[in-house]
């Protein structure tokens, strides 16, 4: 029976990026993915015959932002950060539109999810995250097995007061046996794939319940053309719960003659999961977005010519108490790299929290005290 030093779940931006780093000291190392692709959300997707970027890819351009970027281009041997852009968002209000400022008195409930997009500057980027994961998984010495879905945490006297993971079942049956773990999929589903000796009851109750966010992401295709390309949030056309959109215009598409034949969009709002589970309330999420474009841009909304509709899996908001180091309470060698774990539960949060486990192994410097700051540990109190 073969044991590896670190089975990584996951082979998304947080999976690559640590299991990148653990193999330039072990290639004892195996990355379980379920899909048969890595990379994860940052896959690109296909609409209108153009390939795409699945949502906006936002990276903002804060201290913390950087010195992120910075670590990803040591272990990438390449340059990804090309500078700075401001990052001018316009609102549409009665009067035309306008410099946003905020949100005055009345933000919407998932004002944490948006305030992520909306810093003054944004990074440029030389490579597309989707890239940076492509060259992580090109450059791995050890194995990454595509469609190997984890589908349970296996323990050893798991009756006793310290239950020892051994291994991982892969696709229902397939034991693979590890010292240490380190989990980078959903956080939510490890209510499923721990026994309730370990996480109890109430614990996986409370990971149920959590209120997390999804997005709800459509790209829109048009014939009429809009020339900005800095991101517009667009603010209500009725006062109901449903909240603002942001979102932003690509590249006119032209013909090889130069001939210009409409324009791609991107536009993402949010939803707690909850209320996610009724389809109908996605629908007016998405009925809202496509209101809120017709009233700012008559134009593009009158000329929709494709659309396409995509409903994220939790990106946040799963309240979880993890131990101080990062694993899962109980379990010593279980790391939960999980971008959700981190406060930003976006692009930033992954390379953090892994970054976080890494330091917590011992493979990287610990994060500056000024980064620290900037990701308070709201998720990861020690358990009392
Ligand atoms: C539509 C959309 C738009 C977004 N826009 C932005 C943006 O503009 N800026 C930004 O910063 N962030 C954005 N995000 C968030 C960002 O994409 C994610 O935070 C980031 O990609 C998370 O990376 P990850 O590696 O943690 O997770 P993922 O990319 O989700 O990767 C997890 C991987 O684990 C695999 N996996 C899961 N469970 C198992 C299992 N049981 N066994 C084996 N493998 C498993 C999955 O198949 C997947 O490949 C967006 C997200 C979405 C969905």
């Amino acid at each position: 029976m073969h044991i590896y030093d670190y089975i990584i779940i996951g082979s998304g931006l947080t999976g690559l990026t640590i299991a990148k780093k653990i193999n330039q000291f072990t290639e004892n190392i195996l990355v379980l993915e379920a899909q048969d692709f890595s990379g994860g959300n940052n896959r690109p997707v296909q609409f209108n015959n153009q390939t795409i970027n699945s949502g906006l890819r936002f990276f903002p351009a804060t201290d913390a932002a950087k010195k992120s970027i910075a670590f990803l281009e040591e272990l990438l041997g390449s340059t990804v950060f090309a500078g700075t852009a401001e990052n001018n968002i316009e609102t549409y209000e009665a009067s035309g539109f306008k410099k946003f400022v905020g949100f005055g008195e009345k933000s919407p409930e998932f004002y944490e999810q948006l305030s992520y997009f909306l810093g003054n500057e944004e990074s440029v980027l030389e490579q597309t995250p989707y890239q940076w994961t492509q060259q992580l998984a090109d450059s791995l010495q050890s194995k990454i097995q595509m469609k190997s879905i984890v589908t349970r945490f296996g323990f050893e006297a798991l009756d006793s007061e310290t239950p020892r993971l051994t291994h991982v079942t892969v696709n229902g049956t397939k034991p693979v046996y590890a010292h240490n773990f380190i989990f980078a999929g959903p956080i939510k589903d490890l209510g499923l794939l721990i026994p309730d000796d370990v996480l109890n009851i109430r614990a996986k109750a409370k990971l149920k319940k959590a209120t997390a966010w999804q997005g709800v992401g459509v790209d829109l295709f048009h014939t009429a053309t809009i020339e900005k390309t800095n991101q517009f949030l667009l603010n209500g056309t009725t006062d109901d719960d449903i909240g603002p959109c942001i979102g932003r215009f690509l590249k006119p598409i032209e013909t090889n003659d130069g001939v210009v034949t409409g324009q791609i969009s991107q536009w993402m709002s949010f939803i707690d999961s909850e209320s996610a589970e009724d389809t109908e309330n996605i629908g007016l999420v998405l009925k809202k977005i496509k209101r809120q474009i017709k009233r700012a841009f008559p134009e593009v909304g009158d000329s929709i010519k494709k659309e396409r509709i995509s409903v994220s899996p939790v990106l946040s908001g799963a309240d979880l108490k993890l131990s101080a180091n990062g694993t899962l309470p109980k379990v010593p060698n279980l790391w939960i790299a999980s971008s959700q774990a981190n406060s930003y539960q976006n692009l930033l949060g992954s390379l953090m929290q892994a970054q976080f486990v890494l330091s917590s192994l011992g493979f990287a410097p610990t994060l500056e005290a000024d980064i620290t700051v900037e990701a308070p540990k709201a998720n990861l109190e020690a358990e009392a």
